[in-house]
């Protein structure tokens, strides 16, 4: 259940985050284990598990989310980046609570493992 993620408790307030950008619809945080000098989250309010669970009524949620990624990522002053949204166990998601990754502050290899 999305309801249930650390991402949920961090969007309830019940544990903190390092906060970057927060809307009615997303909250943007840095990852508490970066994987490169930039490495920021973004995350609906609405609880969907994954890209899985999104349908035709999250059209407006999944574009605002990719611009508030542009706008995080134009903040940190990166001049590239890469977006990426793991969708399932077996493509590296550890958190069932929908997430997009800003990564960026150094080359990134492609493609990625
Ligand atoms: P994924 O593997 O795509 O599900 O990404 C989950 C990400 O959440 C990982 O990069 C974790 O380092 C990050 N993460 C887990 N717990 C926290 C937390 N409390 N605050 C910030 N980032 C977290």
């Amino acid at each position: 259940m999305a309801g249930d993620t650390i991402f949920a408790r961090i969007l309830r307030g019940e544990i903190p985050c390092d906060e970057i950008y927060s809307d009615d619809r997303c909250l943007a945080f840095r990852d508490i284990a970066p994987i490169a000098p930039v490495h920021l989250l973004i995350i609906p309010r609405k609880p969907l598990e994954s890209l899985r669970e999104a349908d035709e009524t999250d059209v407006d949620l999944l574009g605002h989310l990719l611009l508030v990624a542009a706008k995080v990522a134009k903040q940190e002053e990166l001049d590239a980046w890469r977006t990426v949204i793991n969708s399932g166990e077996g493509a590296g998601q550890t958190v069932f609570h929908l997430h997009l990754h800003v990564i960026g502050g150094r080359s990134l290899d492609w493609p990625p493992g």
